[in-house]
């Protein structure tokens, strides 16, 4: 019997290595399965007859295959299965590379559904690699027994090697169970908001009919996630209103000698964002801060003008960020930025337990810090330390503070409600912390309180003077080596250069390049000359640090990785950010990446490749639509400088119908929903405003109060 809790490995065809594979992708159970919403869909609703296709269309073909062969291309030492397919309009030639087994799949005479692109190989058209599926009866009314290659067809995000087509095939499988799924929103709720149950949602957003069922599918989904968020912020808004925070007095000359410290004169959203910020942890009030400013526009020095303060009242910060990179960064940069003043600093990451024990010089290049060092264990630290820098190892049972004031969390949305609320309650005083968060992801005033409920905010919008606009710039293949030359030139002139690449992985079927591979041909070939790093999930931490921290003294001048580097890194010195496979990014990302250069007064570069090929370029008319469409999706990156309106612009070109969730990071708690879902979250605003104002225990609406519960552990870390 299918349950929710059925382990995958007992669906149907799934074998030890394709359960391997939907692990990495989270999905262990039919539940997950169900669960993995699809991003965007394939429109096959139309067969298209095979003298109307047009080459660069996306297409659906049902014909009968005529002929059918395996063949070696000797030359690129591949295998080809070639067929042809007739429709009785017209005769198709369809290619298919190393998959041999196609032909023992399929055979003449049968009768075969596909879809794909459409191509033009000299002067007549062809499908290459389509999905193709067996059509094995045709129903009384007329129609095709074909899941995959008509209709309305679901895409999912996968890593290599498994399909759409497996992942549907499973779904379709499990698909039953919906019937099992507890709807845990309230019937008023739905009733209000004019939602369809989740069950419904769940089916639909898998095997749509048709655009309307996907709508209304989102809906229900979208308004599932929004209203978690408004209750949860809700719930915690009452808690912090019946609780009370230490009182932090303001030391305005200490302040001021802080500020005058430093290297440059803070702007003035910078002041104003302090001002509001030392303002409210003055009153006795737990304050919950929202710290909104686009990437480089200086929050760290806000964050640690608000510790210095706790720290002068005698209590402890805590400045929380997702990676180790980053906390041995932030652990620098405040050590350094505090070194005038007796304040002891403290690192706490899986690898990393350390302390400053002296006084830091003032200087802007990296120290070899390792000779400065007291080695302790993570409770020590955090019972002497007065700022203490960490990742989520801050979160370990062990770890208990001294007398907690302020928590700082960097980065804010790469954590889970519940990691950021267990930090919280490691506060060694009976008194509630207050609580920064800061963000980069650019959403208006407007948006961001109607989001979280009436959380404080405190933007900054305005960039430090010195600031020169990044120059963007797409370029095409035939540049490269230009481009190479630039950086070159750049590093001679002493500048530093990032390189990030899509994924790991060598996949040659979408020729993605991985940093390896990439590394080893700019290393070995291009610029054998220059001292080189790579970067990337599967180094061990140790090497990830030593890299960086050689990155940030100068001594490696260019920096091969992925999107590790992504969030919050800072070197100030580096110039150019060249980014392979540009198309593969969101555009909100793709700005995220290009916030890592452009940090001083050097004017800076962003360098944009991607994998569409000079000969889909070239095709004319339709053909060329996807490959202009993706190119016009990246020249906003060289117009636009400000990432809420790229993200608005990402939404348009890829359609509300494409890219559901805001997959670019920013909300990872939201698949569904998106920034401009603004009507269904000022609904899911007033339906959570409601049901707290009858019961704030929620001990009413029992599966709802599981749901939250659930919600609120899940990790958003990568
Ligand atoms: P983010 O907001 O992205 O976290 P950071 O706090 O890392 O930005 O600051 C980016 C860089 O700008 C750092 O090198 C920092 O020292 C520098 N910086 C911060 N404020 C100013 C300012 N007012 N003028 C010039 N540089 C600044
Ligand atoms: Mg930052």
């Amino acid at each position: 019997m299918l349950t929710l809790e059925t382990d995958i490995i007992n669906i149907t065809r799934v074998g030890a290595a394709t359960a391997k594979k939907l692990k990495k992708l989270g999905i262990a159970t039919a539940r997950d399965l169900l669960f993995y919403f699809p991003f965007r869909y394939d429109d096959f609703t139309k067969v298209t007859p095979i003298k109307d296709l047009q080459a660069g269309s996306i297409a659906n073909v049902v014909g009968q295959i005529d002929l059918l062969q395996n063949k070696r291309s000797p030359r690129r030492r591949m295998n080809i299965t070639e067929a042809l397919i007739t429709d009785g309009t017209e005769t198709l030639k369809v290619i298919w590379f190393n998959q041999p087994f196609i032909a023992r799949i399929l055979k003449v005479g049968d009768r075969v559904s596909l879809a794909g692109k459409v191509d033009e190989d000299y002067g007549s058209l062809t499908m290459n690699s389509p999905v193709y599926e067996k059509i094995y009866e045709i129903s009384n009314a007329g129609g095709d027994s074909a899941v995959h290659t008509q209709g309305l067809v679901p895409n999912y995000h996968l890593t290599a090697n498994l399909s759409h087509k497996q992942v549907r095939f499973l779904i379709k499988q499990v698909i039953g169970s919906v019937a099992l799924v507890t709807d845990y929103l309230p019937d008023t709720v739905k009733k209000n908001a004019k939602l369809i149950s989740l069950g419904e949602a769940i089916k639909n957003i898998h095997f749509p009919k048709d655009n309307n069922e996907i709508k209304k599918a989102r809906e229900r989904l979208a308004f599932d996630e929004l209203f978690l968020v408004q209750l949860q912020s809700q719930l915690v808004k009452r808690n912090l209103e019946l609780s009370l925070a230490p009182a932090i007095k303001f030391y305005e000359a200490e302040t001021k000698t802080f500020v005058d410290s430093l290297p440059f004169k803070l702007t003035d959203a910078q002041r104003k964002a302090a001002w509001e910020i030392l303002k409210d942890i003055e009153q006795g009030q737990p304050m919950s801060r929202l710290l909104e400013g686009d990437v480089g526009s200086g929050k760290t020095v806000v964050a640690v003008i608000a510790m210095l303060n706790v720290v002068l009242n005698g209590q402890q910060a805590v400045f929380m960020v997702p990676t180790e990179i980053l906390a041995r960064q932030h652990y620098e940069t405040v050590s350094r930025l505090l070194a005038g003043f007796d304040v002891k600093t403290g690192l706490v990451t899986r690898t990393n337990k350390l302390m400053s024990n002296d006084k830091f010089p003032m200087t802007n290049q990296c120290q070899n810090l390792n000779d400065k060092k007291l080695k302790l264990d993570s409770a020590g630290i955090v019972e002497k330390a007065d700022i203490i820098i960490g990742t989520q190892a801050l979160i370990q049972d062990d770890i208990k503070f001294r007398d907690l004031g302020l928590a700082v969390i960097d980065e804010q949305h790469r954590f889970g409600v519940e990691q950021r609320k267990t930090l919280m309650e490691k506060s060694g005083a009976k008194l509630v912390p207050h609580l920064l968060s800061m963000t980069a992801t650019p959403i208006p005033r407007s948006l961001a309180l109607a989001m979280y409920g009436d959380l404080s905010l405190s933007v900054i919008d305005e960039m430090p003077k010195d600031r020169k606009k990044i120059i963007t710039k797409v370029v095409p293949e035939e540049k490269r080596q230009l481009a190479y030359e630039f950086i070159r030139e750049q590093i001679r002139a002493g500048r530093q250069v990032f390189v990030i690449c899509p994924l790991i992985d060598i996949s040659d079927k979408l020729g993605v390049k991985s940093v390896e591979e990439e590394y080893k041909k700019l290393d070995k070939i291009v610029f054998p000359e220059i001292a080189m790093g790579k970067l990337h999930g599967r180094l061990k931490s140790a090497e990830k640090e030593k890299i960086m921290s050689e990155f940030l003294a100068g001594k490696i001048k260019i920096i091969v990785a992925t999107s590790v580097v992504e969030v919050g890194v800072d070197v100030p010195n580096a110039s150019v950010m060249m980014i392979e496979g540009a198309d593969r990014f969101g555009l909100a990302q793709l700005h995220q990446f290009r916030g890592r250069v452009g940090r001083s007064v050097h004017q800076s570069y962003c360098f944009l490749f991607t994998q569409l090929n000079s000969r889909q370029a070239n095709l004319t008319g339709q053909a060329s639509s996807q490959a202009d469409k993706t190119l016009a999706r990246l020249a906003a990156l060289v117009k636009y400088h400000n990432g809420f309106e790229l993200a608005k612009i990402d939404l348009k070109f890829r359609g509300p119908g494409e890219v559901y969730g805001l997959e670019q990071k920013g909300f990872p708690e939201f698949k569904m929903a998106t920034l401009f879902d603004y009507d269904l979250m000022k609904k899911a605003r007033e339906e959570a405003v409601k049901l707290i104002e009858i019961d704030p225990s929620l001990n009413s609406w029992s599966d709802l109060k599981e749901k939250l519960g659930e919600w609120e552990r899940g990790v958003h870390l990568e």
